[in-house]
C-alpha cells in the first residue's frame, strides 16, 4: 500500500504559485492581496485563519486578517465584505466558517464578488464549475485532484464512490471527477447497501465526517482510497473518516490522516488567489 503524502504535492504546487506571485509583481508593479474575515473566537478557526495568513506572506502575498466580533450583525459583516469587494488592492476574499448561528448561508454565499471568490462558495463559482467553465476551483476537492494527478491516478474510465454531497466537498468532488471522466457514484445518509456501492470504485473518496466509520469490508481491493475527513477523538488524536489501518490492509493507496487532503486546501486557496489576481491585471 503507497500512502498518498500531501507533502511532495503541496511542494510542488507552492513553487508555481511562487513564480507566478514573481512575475506578477513584475508585471503589475504590486502584491496580491488575501483578504480573510474571521467573526469570533473559535479557538480552530483562529488557527485555520491564521496559518492562511502565514502561508500567503511566506509565499510572497500580502495577507490582512480582518478580526471581528462574535456579536457582529449580518448587516455589519457584509458592509466590511462590500468594502473589500470595492478594494483594487484586494484580489481574494475568505469568510472563514462557522459564522456564528445568526447568519444565513444561503445569503452568505452571495456576499464575495465571484471575482474574488477565492474560496469558491458562490453560486456562480458553483455554476461555472458544473457547466465546465473556467471558475476558481473549490479547495478541498480540488487538492484531491491535485493529489491524483501527482500520483499518477487517473480518473478516467474509473469507477469513482464519493460518500457524502456536502457544498463545500461531496458535491464539488462529483462534479471534478465527472469532469476527469469517472463514472460517479453519489452517495449520502439515505444511500441503500453503502458497502456494496463503495465496494464497486476504483477510487473511493470519504467525506462523512464520522470518525473511522470505513473500514476494509467497504473497499474493493487494490482501490485508491482518499480520506477527506478530520475527526478529533476524545483522546485528542485526529483520525479520518476511515480506518487506516484497516482499509490499507485491501487499499493500493490512501490518504493518511493527517498529512493526506488536509494540507492541500491552502494551497489550492493561495493559486486561486494568484489566478484571482492574473485574471484582474493590474
Ligand atoms: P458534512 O457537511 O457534515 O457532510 C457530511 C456528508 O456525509 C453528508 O452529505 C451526509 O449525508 C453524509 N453522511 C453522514 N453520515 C453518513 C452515513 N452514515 N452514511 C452515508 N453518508 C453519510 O461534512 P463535510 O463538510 O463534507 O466534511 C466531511 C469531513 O471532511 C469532515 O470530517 C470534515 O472535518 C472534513 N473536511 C476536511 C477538509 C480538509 O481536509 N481541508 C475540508 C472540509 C471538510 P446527508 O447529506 O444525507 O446528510
Amino acid at each position: 500500500m503507497i500512502p498518498l503524502q500531501a507533502k511532495p504535492v503541496v511542494d510542488e504546487l507552492q513553487k508555481s504559485i511562487r513564480q507566478r506571485i514573481d512575475a506578477f509583481k513584475s508585471k503589475s508593479g504590486r502584491t496580491p492581496k488575501l483578504s480573510v474575515i474571521i467573526v469570533g473566537e473559535n479557538p480552530a478557526s483562529v488557527i485555520y485563519t491564521r496559518k492562511k495568513g502565514e502561508t500567503a506572506i511566506s509565499l510572497g502575498m500580502e495577507s490582512e486578517i480582518v478580526r471581528l466580533p462574535e456579536s457582529s450583525t449580518p448587516e455589519e459583516v457584509k458592509a466590511v465584505v462590500s468594502r473589500l469587494n470595492a478594494d483594487p488592492k484586494v484580489d481574494g476574499i475568505l469568510i472563514q466558517r462557522p459564522l456564528p448561528s445568526s447568519f444565513v448561508e444561503e445569503e452568505v454565499v452571495y456576499w464575495v464578488a465571484p471575482e474574488k471568490d477565492v474560496d469558491a462558495f458562490h453560486p456562480e463559482t458553483t455554476g461555472r464549475l458544473v457547466l465546465g467553465l473556467p471558475c476558481f476551483r473549490p479547495c478541498t476537492p480540488a487538492g484531491i485532484m491535485e493529489i491524483l494527478t501527482h500520483y499518477k491516478i487517473d480518473p478516467s474510465g474509473k469507477i469513482a464512490c464519493v460518500i457524502g454531497r456536502s457544498s463545500i466537498v461531496g458535491k464539488p468532488m462529483a462534479a471534478l471527477l465527472l469532469q476527469a471522466n469517472a463514472t460517479v457514484l453519489q452517495c449520502h445518509s439515505k444511500t441503500p447497501d453503502l458497502r456494496k456501492l463503495a465496494r464497486e470504485a476504483d477510487i473511493l473518496v470519504v467525506a462523512l465526517g464520522r470518525a473511522e466509520m470505513i473500514d476494509a469490508s467497504y473497499v474493493r481491493p487494490g482501490a485508491v482510497v482518499i480520506d477527506v475527513g478530520i475527526n478529533r477523538k476524545a483522546d485528542g488524536k485526529i483520525v479520518g473518516d476511515c480506518n487506516y489501518n484497516d482499509v490499507a490492509k485491501v487499499a493500493s493507496m490512501v490518504t493518511p490522516v493527517p498529512g493526506g487532503v488536509g494540507p492541500m486546501t491552502i494551497a489550492i486557496l493561495l493559486q486561486n488567489t494568484i489566478w484571482a489576481a492574473e485574471q484582474r491585471g493590474s
